[in-house]
This record gives C-alpha cells, sequence and structure tokens, in this order.
C-alpha cells in the first residue's frame, strides 16, 4: 500500500532564472520602474511539497542557506497558497514543504519560484482546476517575475517584467552560478540605480521612455548561439549592484579569464551569472571560482516552468 504522506503529498518543482537582457526605464511616481527583459529559466529548481492541512504552515530546507527566508505570512509560498484559497473558497489549508536550490536574495527569482510552485501545488492539492491565464493573474499579483517561473523556458517581459511573450531558443546554453553568502535587496538595487543616474547624469544615457529588448538577443537565442548571445548580454542593474558589492567586479574578471563567454550581474545580484560555450568551459570557470573560495553552480537552460512531479 502507498503510504498516506506519499499519496496525499503534490510535488511541484519551479526554476530559477537568469536576465540575459534587462533595460531599466526610470522609475515611475508608484516607485517601479518599466522594464524590457529577456528571461531564461535555468536548472536551478525550488521543490515543493504540499499536504492537506486545517491551516497554512510552511517549513524550508534547502542545498542553499535558507537563514533568510520567512516563514510567516512573508513567505512568497504560503502567501500564494492564501491567494488560491481565498479567490477559489477553498475552506483548508495547506502544509507547504519546500527545499530551496537557487540562492536567496540572489537575482535568481528564488521566492517567484516558490510562489509559482505553490500556485501549481495547491491547484492540484484541491482540485481547483484553474486555467494558465487564471493561474498567471494569480502570479502577477503575487510579484512581477512570479509569472516567469510559471512559464519557463524564454521569454520576453514588458511593463514590469511580468507581461509575457515567448522567444524561441534554440538548444541548450551552459551557464556558471557563483553566489554570494549575503544577498542583495532588491528595492535597494532599484534605488542605488536610480542614485547613480542622478549622479552621473551628464555622462551617462538618461533612462530609457521606452525600453526594449536587443533584437540581437532574439536572433543569438534563436540560433541556439552562445558567442553571439555573449556578445548582446547586458543588465542596467549591474552598474548598481556592483556599487552596493564592488568586490563583484573581481568574480566577473575572473570568470572570464577563465574561460567564460561573458558574466553578467544576476537580476539584482550579487549572484553572477557566466555563460560558457561547452560543459568543459564551465567546469573550468567552476574551478577557478571555487580557488577564489566562491561557490559555484553549473547549471542550464532553458528549462520547463512550474511543473507537478509524481509524488
Ligand atoms: P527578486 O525576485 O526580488 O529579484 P531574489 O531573486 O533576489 O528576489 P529571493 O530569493 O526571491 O531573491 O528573495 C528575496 C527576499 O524575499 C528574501 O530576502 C526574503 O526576505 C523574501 N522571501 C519571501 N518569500 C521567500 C521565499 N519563499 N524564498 C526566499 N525568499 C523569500
Amino acid at each position: 500500500m502507498i503510504p498516506a504522506s506519499d499519496a496525499d503529498r503534490v510535488h511541484v518543482r519551479a526554476p530559477g532564472k537568469v536576465n540575459l537582457f534587462l533595460e531599466v526605464g526610470a522609475a515611475m511616481p508608484d516607485g517601479y520602474h518599466e522594464l524590457a527583459t529577456a528571461f531564461q529559466a535555468v536548472s536551478l529548481y525550488e521543490d515543493v511539497w504540499a499536504t492537506a492541512s486545517d491551516d497554512f504552515t510552511i517549513e524550508v530546507t534547502g542545498s542553499v542557506d535558507t537563514s533568510g527566508v520567512p516563514l510567516d505570512d512573508r513567505n512568497l509560498a504560503l502567501r500564494a497558497a492564501r491567494l488560491l484559497a481565498r479567490k477559489t473558497g477553498q475552506a483548508g489549508g495547506v502544509h507547504l514543504h519546500v527545499r530551496k536550490g537557487v540562492p536567496v536574495a540572489g537575482g535568481m527569482g528564488g521566492g517567484s519560484a516558490d510562489a509559482a510552485a505553490a500556485l501549481v501545488a495547491c491547484d492540484a492539492l484541491w482540485g481547483t482546476e484553474l486555467t494558465n491565464a487564471q493561474l498567471h493573474q494569480l502570479a502577477a499579483r503575487l510579484g512581477a517575475d512570479v509569472p516567469f517561473s510559471l512559464h519557463g523556458g524564454t521569454a520576453v517581459g514588458t511593463g514590469r517584467g511580468d507581461e509575457l511573450s515567448a522567444a524561441l531558443a534554440r538548444g541548450r546554453f551552459e551557464w556558471v552560478f557563483a553566489t554570494d553568502a549575503e544577498g542583495l535587496s532588491t528595492p535597494d538595487v532599484y534605488t542605488e540605480l536610480d542614485a547613480h543616474r542622478e549622479r552621473r547624469r551628464t555622462d551617462i544615457a538618461p533612462a530609457p521612455t521606452q525600453p526594449f529588448v536587443d533584437p540581437d538577443v532574439l536572433h543569438a537565442l534563436r540560433a541556439g548561439d552562445p558567442v553571439r548571445l555573449a556578445a548582446c548580454l547586458r543588465n542596467d542593474l549591474q552598474a548598481a549592484a556592483l556599487n552596493l558589492r564592488p568586490e563583484l567586479a573581481e568574480v566577473l574578471e575572473l570568470g572570464e579569464s577563465a574561460g567564460a563567454l561573458a558574466g553578467i550581474v544576476s537580476g539584482s545580484g550579487p549572484t553572477v551569472a557566466f555563460l560558457c560555450e561547452a560543459p568543459e568551459a564551465a567546469l573550468d570557470v567552476r574551478v577557478a571560482l571555487a580557488a577564489l573560495g566562491r561557490d559555484a553552480f553549473h547549471a542550464h537552460g532553458p528549462v520547463p516552468g512550474a511543473r507537478l512531479l509524481p509524488a
């Protein structure tokens, strides 16, 4: 007989992401920025198991340091479960077990992946059977990166990054992610970007009024060409993240001199992503980073979005 814990438990896996391109517009009156970004989902995963319960509770474990993850209603996975219950009139609660494989506060959308996974897991557990469009709508209410974690693959995001359209990507891209022991707060990085633009307003280009993704990025993805993609990686948040964490410049330099095609700060950082031509080059980059005392993970993209796995 199948143990009750396996039979009654739903398992969903959702990926972390890297922004291949991120152009950030000027701050809007509500403090948010209009973005144009190209995301790729990568093979660092968050696993979420959902079990029916009277209440809403969570436990968090993982292969990364989980000490910065809130265990109360600030946790995005719990907020996702409560939102779905409210919207569908679900009477009961859920116990969520989150196993994190994406660095916390690392600019790789780990919390967003937990929220996407919790939505899909609770939808299956409670049999609420929402459409993809309904799930997407709830995801966008939880955070700008949550819809992408549902979607997965490679996509262009506009608006706050939550208006998605799929981007065709051929083949498999090899990445090395160099993590930092201490995370960076996404709002702090945006504030620093605004200040940076203000300080240097005479000698840097102003914030674009209508951000857009460079077509070269889409051509490189369609061609499955990492060399071409490396030439057009861009992240407007990188200068701000480097101001807040100057030692990242050394990490970028080291990865590139160890054979990466290009390095870029991932999202709001402080994780640094290195695009490599082949798995062998990725191994060289990892070894070089380890010698500097940096934890680094080899991953690939694109991978699918949040999906149910067998219990
Ligand atoms: P962002 O999606 O804002 O770019 P990030 O990818 O840099 O964020 P996350 O790991 O998502 O980083 O965490 C950002 C912050 O969100 C954490 O410092 C934490 O306080 C809070 N948080 C809420 N829920 C979660 C969760 N399930 N996992 C991790 N952090 C969470």
